[in-house]
């Protein structure tokens, strides 16, 4: 297995920039790293001048050391969130900056950690980063997040693989899915945003009123829709009217359903990580949209700890269409970062929803949105529902059925 080369790190480099933060003449950018990556942020921030960036902030940090402060500090002290930290991510999105993260982590770095310090962490930054966490959930900033392979991550992928390897392993299964091992990524993209842009068409056109899963693992659940839901997929624009990409790989086509209209039993298909613990067999029970029992074959607690995190969090956010054909499914890896699983099938997150999958729902009040069935929660968690045998029924107001997803694809498979 080769190792990634640095035209390769330059072309990825050019697709984070270009593509997935679609980077202004004259504009912000700000790139969040482990040092482990110093070499792709290298590639980003000429890249990113090359192409007239006005000003590149780099922040790279260490996730050993990251780790120590929830190793050695209370679960209290994380209930306050470092002033400086939140005046630089505050003022990054304020100036209207592009956002980037390379995400990198050892999907075990967090093992052995008081789940209640990473909560309590989760809920001070997102109140102490308002402008920041708007300025994404609002269409305000560009943002996009790419994998890159560290040995400590590509170690856990491919444990029977010396550390060399499984790191070149993983960069060949990374660039494959992110459409980037071609000869012209920005013209595969292209092609990606046009075939969702029919499909997200079709859905949006059909007007459905609540989604029926079933499969052979017991889900059997009926997902009711806002009569104002949006299909989105692919990239996004922001209010500004800029077309970015926030997830390099993208396979999901989602909407956020009504939180107080799912009833019935779905199960996780694929195993979720959650900070380092590994949740086998989710299997959740809903009555009036909310959670009403859960299990778990193994990380019983952190589940507890996802469902538990506030209200908003017993309640569904997402709905996430992939089809089984997907380049995540298709390398056959698991790749244990959520960037990448979650585009490998059919899933459901619990927390938040999106105000982008509502109609006018940028311009409305979290109150509001709550009002019209877009959930609210510090937290979202996917987790993967899709199998080989998955069906899922579109259910029109007027009853009828319009099959959506027959054995795990698409009914309708050209459009
Ligand atoms: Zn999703």
């Amino acid at each position: 297995m080769d190792s990634i080369t640095s035209e390769e790190l330059k072309r990825y480099a050019q697709l984070a920039v270009m593509t997935g933060c679609n980077l202004q003449p004259g504009q912000t950018l700000f790139v969040s790293a482990d040092v482990t990556q110093v070499d792709l942020v290298r590639a980003i921030v000429k890249c990113a001048y090359e192409h007239g960036a006005g000003d590149v902030t780099t922040f790279l940090g260490d996730e050993r050391i990251g780790r120590m402060q929830y190793e050695y500090r209370s679960a209290e002290s994380f209930k306050t969130f470092p002033v400086w930290r939140a005046m630089l991510n505050n003022s990054m999105a304020e100036q209207g900056a592009a956002l980037l993260f390379v995400s990198s982590e050892d999907p075990q770095l967090m093992d052995g950690i008081d789940q209640t310090k990473m909560m309590n962490r989760v809920i001070a930054s997102n109140s102490a980063c308002k402008a920041w966490r708007d300025g994404m959930d609002f269409g305000r900033n560009v943002w996009c997040i790419i994998g890159a392979a560290s040995p400590a991550w590509a170690q856990r992928v491919f444990p029977n693989e010396d550390s060399e390897t499984a790191t070149a392993h993983l960069w060949r299964a990374i660039l494959h899915t992110a459409r980037c091992d071609g000869d012209d990524p920005a013209a595969a993209w292209e092609q990606h945003r046009q075939s969702f842009a029919a499909r997200c068409a079709w859905l949006n056109n059909q007007h459905f009123d609540a989604l029926h899963y079933q499969n052979h693992l017991g889900t059997d659940i009926v997902v009711g829709l806002p009569e104002q839901h949006i299909w989105n997929g692919g990239g996004e624009s922001t209010v500004g009217g800029t077309y970015f990409f926030p997830n390099i790989p993208t396979e999901e086509i989602f909407t956020s359903p009504d939180r107080t209209r799912t009833e019935g039993r779905v199960v996780s298909s694929l195993p979720l990580n959650c900070n380092g613990t590994l949740i086998t067999d989710i299997d959740l029970t809903f009555h009036k949209g909310r959670v009403t029992s859960y299990h778990a074959s193994q990380g019983e607690e952190a589940l507890a700890h996802i469902v538990e995190t506030d209200d908003g969090s017993h309640y569904l956010g997402e709905a996430a269409l992939i089809p089984k054909a997907s380049p995540i499914k298709q390398t056959g890896v698991l790749f244990l970062n959520t960037l990448f699983d979650e585009n490998a099938a059919c899933h459901f997150a619990l927390g938040m929803g999106f105000p982008d999958c509502f109609k006018g729902g940028r311009d409305m009040s979290k109150e509001d949105l709550l009002q019209a069935g877009i959930n609210e929660s510090a937290t979202h968690v996917d987790f993967m529902l899709g199998t080989d045998d998955l069906s899922i029924d579109g259910i029109h107001k007027d009853g009828s059925i319009t099959p959506i997803f027959t054995n795990g694809d698409w009914a309708i498979t050209s459009l």
